[in-house]
């Protein structure tokens, strides 16, 4: 069997204790080597802990790979410093707080010689893949995303979110625009976009975005990060056969009302199905950077409105 990818994990915080880690463990592909945290602190008994990448290339621990967990604003130095070891580099999402460090980093790696995969969990929610292959050869009339979720609940503490580069709703709501432009056949464009700023934050606390394909098919996204009581991932898409609607972020699929419990084409996980994709990745010697979604965000932003709201207070 191929010997395992050894792999460090940077930015200890919520996604990477939560997800990365157990299915980093769950797998052969990977051996967890180091992890890298500002405070020192190890995450895992028996793993190293290092403060910082310039330390992690110092220590002498025989590293492949590393996977970047950080908030998007120190991204690229990290991945840039990674691809100069050469160490194949997988991305959390968003990829970049910009379009240009993201396609900067797509170059260095590939003059580099090593893998870039720039993830989308989203996409690997287990209802997508049936999703795009239930659109296929269907015409298509409009969609409607709806991605309103509570700050307080899923961020607490995450002030990067509120800064420059932080994203603000579009941190999920980058989600929804991974999974849509997986799904539909055609590329899609911004016509529109209203972004709410609270007057404290250097971020939009809510948005509505206008788009279309080119075939000039309507998408119409409303994003809120002020949403309280039940929350909404939601994505429907208007069809000649009935509307399909992705739920829970992906995980349920309806169609023309029924639920869709087929296992054909659903993903094992959105973790472990990144863990798969990226070992895959490495081994074949490639990478795999979409920016379609970054592309939708700074676009809304570049066409954007700017209404402010009342100011947000965690
Ligand atoms: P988080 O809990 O704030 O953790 C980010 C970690 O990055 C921090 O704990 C810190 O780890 C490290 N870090 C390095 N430089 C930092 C800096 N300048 N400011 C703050 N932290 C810094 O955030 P998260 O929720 O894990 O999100 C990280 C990334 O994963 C984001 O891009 C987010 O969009 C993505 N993501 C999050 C979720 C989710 O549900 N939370 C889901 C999917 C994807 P150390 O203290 O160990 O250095």
């Amino acid at each position: 069997m191929t010997k395992p990818i050894r792999l460090a994990v940077i930015g200890m915080g919520k996604i990477a204790c939560d997800q990365h880690l157990p299915s980093i463990a769950g797998t052969q592909k990977f051996e967890l080597v180091a992890t890298v945290s500002r405070d020192g602190k190890p995450s895992v008994d028996g793993v190293q802990c290092v403060r910082s990448i310039e330390e992690l290339a110092d220590s002498g621990i025989g590293i492949d790979a590393v996977s970047i967990c950080t908030p998007p604003q120190v991204r690229h130095d990290i991945a840039q410093f990674a691809i100069e070891q050469g160490w194949h580099t997988m991305l959390e999402k968003p990829p970049g707080a910009t379009l240009a460090e993201v396609i900067a980093l797509r170059d260095a790696a590939k003059a580099a010689g090593v893998t870039l995969f720039a993830t989308w969990h989203s996409r690997y929610a287990a209802m997508v893949e049936p999703a795009r292959a239930w659109l296929r050869g269907r015409e298509i009339r409009r969609a409607k995303i709806t991605w309103r979720e509570d700050v307080r609940v899923w961020h607490p503490g995450q002030e990067w979110i509120w800064q420059p580069g932080g994203f603000g709703v579009f941190d999920p709501g980058i989600n929804a625009l991974s999974i849509i432009t997986r799904i539909l056949p055609e590329p899609l464009f911004v016509t529109k976009s209203q972004l709410f700023f609270p007057g404290n934050q250097a971020a939009p606390i809510a948005a509505e975005v206008s788009m279309r394909d080119r075939k000039g098919v309507p998408v119409e996204m409303d994003l809120d990060f002020r949403q309280e009581g039940p929350q909404h991932w939601d994505i429907d898409v208007e069809t000649d056969a009935g509307t399909l609607s992705l739920s829970h972020g992906g995980a349920k699929l309806s169609i023309a009302g029924v639920e869709n419990r087929s296992e054909e084409n659903a993903m094992e996980g959105e973790y472990p199905g990144l863990y798969k994709r990226f070992a895959a990745l490495v081994w074949a010697s490639v990478s795999d950077v979409d920016v379609s979604p970054l592309r939708l965000v700074a676009d809304a932003f570049l066409c954007g409105r700017i209404t402010m709201v009342e100011d947000f207070i965690e």
